[in-house]
């Protein structure tokens, strides 16, 4: 029977990197549900829609094909048929899929492909609605979340790093403001599932949160 592992949390809480590692430590496989709403985010700014007009959304949507595969373990995204993994990794593509995320039509596009893959294997799952509506029944649901300051801070590092040019203060709006929307939409909002074990890792190293999951895991297999 497959074992699946939940991680809910918001933007910068250290999910993906966090995920990435604990998932190769168990062999399990990473599902990053993010990078969906992201594929799904790039394709609307590539058309152009208007996600307020429903008329508009939905016939964006219909054109929009989402699907994953691996290569040497890692996940890569396609936008129909297309590997977009890189290119989704922009601010304007994340402001895009938060905006775009509250919306039921593009929620559901994701669902059924979400659990289809957790049902036939073993995942470690990250994202905002995996332990609350995506996978109520998974065997372990962790929330990771940091302080405001401590996402920011390591955000505005990442892009450093990049080389893109980008200020802390705004980088900190961004953040505040996905925070809001996505624990304030009504379609399936960021909130910790009843039976999640919250970690807070603003003072934690990302081997401490690995080494914590890895061992709830084990426990919780047992
Ligand atoms: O995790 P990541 O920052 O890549 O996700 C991009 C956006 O997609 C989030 O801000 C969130 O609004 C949305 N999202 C979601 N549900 C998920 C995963 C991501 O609403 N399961």
């Amino acid at each position: 029977m497959s074992f699946n592992i939940a991680i809910d949390g918001p933007a910068g809480a250290g999910k993906s990197t966090i995920a990435k590692r604990a998932a190769k430590e168990l062999g399990f496989l990473y599902v990053d549900t993010g990078a969906m709403y992201r594929a799904i985010a790039l394709g609307l700014l590539r058309k152009g829609t208007d996600i307020e007009s429903e008329a508009d959304l939905s016939e964006s949507l219909k054109e929009i094909e989402v699907s994953l595969d691996y290569e040497d373990g890692v996940q890569q995204v396609y936008l129909n048929g297309e590997n977009v993994s890189d290119q989704i990794r922009t601010e304007e593509v994340s402001n895009m899929a938060s905006a775009s995320a509250s919306k039921p039509e593009v929620r559901a596009k994701l669902t059924e492909l979400q659990r289809g893959i957790a049902s036939r294997q073993s995942v470690l799952m990250d994202g905002r609605d995996i332990g609350t509506v995506i996978l109520p029944n998974a065997q372990l649901k962790i929330y990771l979340t940091a302080s405001v300051e401590t996402r920011a801070q390591r955000r505005y590092q990442e892009l450093n790093l990049k080389g893109e040019n980008c200020s802390l203060e705004e980088i900190e709006k961004d953040i505040r403001e996905r925070d809001f929307r996505d624990m304030n939409r009504e379609a399936a909002p960021l909130r910790q599932a009843e039976d999640a074990v919250l970690i807070d890792s603003s003072h934690m190293t990302i081997d401490e949160v690995v080494a914590m999951i890895v061992r709830l895991t084990v426990v919780n297999r047992q």
